[in-house]
């Protein structure tokens, strides 16, 4: 089966299409106008497109207010984002050595178990309680409020729009919420904390949508990219897009037209769809149980043929040594020192 670190809630098609409305060419919609299951941490600002290298991804990104700004919700940490891959790896030639080769755990929350803190003056603080409550009942993941010696948790606290980090980054990181934000939104912007990232950018997903840039507002091209894209050689944790998912973007995210910027294919005909902000999908709850099986141990098995990210790059692990793709020099082994990748 195929996997993605990151974009895990995704799976299959699901659900039966009779929600769908068929879609015709020049309907304007008005629900493109205020598409609400797009989250952003910005509302109504573009920042400039900045290229960067991130985590093994060739990625675009936007700077707004000083923040590094993925796929509209996502907030990057400035210092792993590097202009190329060998701004990566010159990085590693300086680095100090006090981060350890921790796999999985340096983006996944160690024994399933997420820390959290609530903003005293954050509005509606309940978004955030009955979110957790959902995330609590639906997986594996088990939440605590974090203690005085937590080091790694999430802080939730008022924003202009909805947005967090991407995977457990160390020490504090925080989701941001404004006052448009609902639970739903808030369980959304958890997804991003634990690791899930937007479902219609899966590397698969030409499958069974199509991107209709004609439609997109300008400058917003970027958030409908997939991994692929990017250049990131990736696998997902199952095929199909959810459109049932928590993570997947709107029909009509983005529109400047009231158009669909976003597709179903189906038997050679294009549909927009529904999509949900009510709770994590089926399919959401069997990615992210994948992601965090519920063993309480923080001892990492490495799997062949499985990637991981480690130290900031991604890396796949083939029989007790480590590959990674390169844009320019494809497959390269590498071999993981103090804390540090080299070339093999
Ligand atoms: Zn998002």
């Amino acid at each position: 089966m195929k996997k993605v670190f990151f974009l895990a809630g995704l799976l299959a098609i699901m659900m039966s299409c009779n929600e769908d409305d068929t879609f015709e060419e020049n309907k304007v919609e008005e629900e493109a106008l205020n598409s609400t299951h797009t989250e952003l941490a910005f509302p109504n600002r573009l920042g400039p497109l900045k290229k960067g290298f991130f985590e093994g991804m060739e990625i675009t990104y936007e700077i707004i207010d000083g923040e590094y700004v993925l796929g509209g919700d996502v907030i990057l940490p400035k210092e792993l984002v590097y202009d190329s891959e060998d701004d990566f790896f010159k990085s590693q030639i300086n680095r100090k050595t006090n981060m350890k080769s921790v796999g999985l755990t340096t983006n996944r929350w160690p024994e399933n178990t997420v820390y959290y803190k609530i903003d005293e003056d954050l509005p509606e603080s309940s978004r955030v309680t009955e979110a957790i409550d959902h995330w609590k009942e639906k997986t594996n993941l088990v939440f605590k409020e974090k203690q005085t010696s937590t080091k790694n948790y999430i802080y939730f606290t008022k924003g202009s729009g909805c947005s967090s980090a991407l995977g457990m980054r160390g020490g504090m990181q925080t989701i941001k919420l404004g006052s448009s934000c609902t639970t739903g939104n808030v369980i959304h912007e958890i997804g991003h904390a634990v690791g899930l990232l937007h479902e219609q950018s899966k590397v698969d997903r030409d499958d069974d949508i199509a991107i209709w840039k004609n439609n997109i507002k300008e400058g917003y091209e970027h958030n409908f990219e997939t991994y692929d894209e990017r250049g990131y050689e990736g696998e997902d944790y199952t095929e199909g897009v959810d459109f049932g998912s928590i993570m997947m973007y709107s029909s009509y995210a983005f529109s400047k037209n009231g158009r669909p910027t976003i597709v179903k294919k189906k038997d050679g005909k294009y549909y927009s769809f529904k999509t949900q902000r009510n709770g994590l999908s089926e399919k959401d709850i069997e990615g992210i149980n994948k992601m965090y099986p519920g063993e309480q141990s923080n001892t990492v098995t490495y799997v062949t043929g499985q990637y991981y990210t480690i130290n900031g790059l991604k890396v796949k692990y083939w029989a007790g040594k480590w590959l990674y793709w390169s844009k320019t020099r494809g497959w390269v082994y590498l071999v993981l020192k103090d804390g540090k990748w080299y070339y093999a």
